[in-house]
């Protein structure tokens, strides 16, 4: 037993079920935290000897205790902003998308531009949107994102401030026509940006608002740390803002997108935010870069052809990767992908390889986000380069996307391949996890349901990829352990042990006990970031 003086804890917490992932001790009782760090492990017995006067005492009551969650990619600053713009949610009808923009327009009279989405991906996948939103909108300017992000609808205003108007569509987007040519309001990737890059920054307070929404979801769901997979300036101001005022309740890692054709240029812009955001709470260590597209517009890079022909559209060139690639080593930035199909998969592994040729080899962690297709080739390439395989595993059930949109563009037998999951595992590629929220739920347990099942976690049907789910201790530990080592913060954070930060959750059930169909419902009952408790209605009020 310690001494009566060796541990003087602000916290204990007792009669837990702690899941600690630290593999020197995996299970254990209690564990005390002075000033937001773990400093004992062990029984309730072992925690008299840290507890004062002052130390508060939570008692778990048997129930299951895990580091918090490490969402290894997100957007939680843009999804917290998406109640202030239209919300599209269940509008399954043209009709009913342009009756809920009209009655947006009417509650924000002094917007300049109409934005909201997503827009019924599924449903209205033909929908040719531009005549309905010009006959409503005329002069003022729509944009209304889909379900991925990758694409948008827009009327003719929107189009003309984008310069989308001629026919010089920026490289790497599309502005889709008709079989007559003619602009159909759709347009995909670079020509997205072309849009957003010049529809209004949102206020300070608009950003604030998001920021708090998003904090509140973090909570509720236990993610501590999160991956913002493509930040911006005025949602880094936003989140600092947070932090300097005491309410950043989570640590946001942020990655700032690249656009094609900006080079090191861009790469040096980042460095110099990486000096500027480097606490615990809030740094800018990566960049963020979109290799290629999503699968069912065929704007994923393939190895082999969609069915109807192409392999998707280069969006970066092997030698621009290259410069990107040397200049963020040099400035010590994490790479970020979003590589959804095969090619661009390798595009990136390949870039990587070239990489350690030219400097050496170095811990650099790059991340792949997505990952639907992946070559078996390439899956031991993970393990040897240290790249990171970024799940968002609840994508991996046949739902529409997979059987209305993704079949029909590669056929059957590769849409059941898609998001091997379990050959990544294999193939020892170290996996963090995330959820891409708002694309879809922050809540990981759904997630964590798929990854192990394969099959839809509110209505458990057919399984996609027999073979390629994860265990239950595969993907938590994604989704603790891998995420910190994604965010180079696995000495400090994605385990409950001595010298770690008390990030922490309790669930309303043990996952391990229950039959894997409920994992889908498990609840956090409390989120601790650095020992401080969300959720105090659970606290005892101390010895
Ligand atoms: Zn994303």
């Amino acid at each position: 037993m310690a001494s009566p003086l060796d541990c003087v804890a602000d916290l204990v917490v007792i009669g837990a079920q702690v899941v600690t992932m630290n593999a020197a001790q995996p299970r254990a009782e209690a564990f005390a935290v002075a000033d937001g760090v773990v400093v004992r492990v062990g029984s309730d017995a072992e925690m008299a000897s840290c507890r004062g006067p002052a130390t508060v005492v939570y008692n778990a009551a048997g129930l299951t205790v895990l580091p918090g969650f490490v969402d290894a990619h997100a957007h939680p600053g843009d999804s917290g902003m998406e109640a202030g713009f239209v919300d599209l949610d269940g509008a399954h009808s043209m009709e009913a998308v342009v009756a809920r923009a009209t009655a947006w327009r009417a509650a924000h009279p002094d917007a300049k531009w109409v934005q909201g989405g997503p827009w019924d991906g599924i449903a209205l996948a033909s929908v040719a949107p531009l005549a309905a939103l010009d006959a409503e909108f005329g002069t003022t300017p729509v944009f209304l994102w889909s379900e991925d992000g990758h694409s948008a609808w827009v009327n003719t205003a929107a189009l003309r401030a984008g310069r989308l108007l001629t026919e010089n569509v920026p490289r790497g987007g599309q502005v889709v026509r008709d079989a007559s040519g003619g602009l159909t309001g759709v347009i995909r990737e670079a020509a997205v940006d072309a849009v957003t890059a010049v529809m209004p920054v949102p206020t300070a307070d608009a950003v604030d608002a998001g920021i708090t929404s998003a904090l509140l979801e973090l909570r509720r769901y236990g993610i501590t740390s999160v991956i913002e997979a493509s930040s911006d300036l005025s949602l880094l101001a936003g989140w600092r803002r947070a932090e300097r005022a005491g309410r950043l309740t989570a640590r946001v890692f942020a990655a700032m997108p690249i656009d094609l054709g900006e080079g090191a240029p861009a790469v040096a812009r980042v460095a110099k935010l990486a000096r500027k955001y480097r606490s615990e709470r809030l740094r800018v260590n990566a960049i963020k870069l979109f290799v290629d597209g999503v699968v069912e517009p065929k704007t994923a890079l393939m190895l082999d052809p969609y069915i109807g022909g192409g392999t998707g559209p280069v969006q970066f060139e092997d030698a621009e990767l290259d410069e990107l690639f040397d200049s963020a080593d040099a400035a010590k930035l994490q790479i970020h992908a979003h590589a959804i199909g095969d090619a661009a998969v390798r595009q990136v592994l390949d870039a990587e390889s070239r990489l350690v040729a030219r400097r050496g080899p170095a811990d650099r962690r790059p991340i792949l986000a997505h990952l639907e297709f992946v070559s078996p080739v390439d899956a031991p390439r993970f393990a040897t380069l240290g790249a990171i395989a970024d799940l968002q595993a609840l994508w991996a059930y046949p739902d529409p996307y997979v059987t209305a949109l993704t079949v029909p563009v590669v056929g059957e037998a590769r849409a059941n391949a898609a998001y091997p999951f379990a050959m990544l595992a294999k193939a020892g590629a170290p996996l963090a996890a995330g959820s891409d929220w708002s694309v879809t739920t922050l809540n990981p347990w759904p997630a964590i349901e798929v990854a192990v099942t394969r099959r839809d976690p509110d209505a458990p049907g057919e399984v996609l990829g027999v073979g390629q789910g994860l265990t239950l201790d595969q993907i938590v530990a994604a989704y603790t352990l891998g995420g910190a080592h994604a965010i180079f913060a696995d000495t400090w954070l994605g385990q409950i042990a001595p010298g770690f930060k008390a990030d922490f959750v309790v669930l309303d059930r043990d996952p391990w006990a229950i039959p894997t169909e409920e994992l889908s419902d498990v609840k956090v009952k409390l989120t601790a970031v650095d020992g401080e408790l969300f959720s105090r209605g659970f606290v005892d009020s101390g010895n």
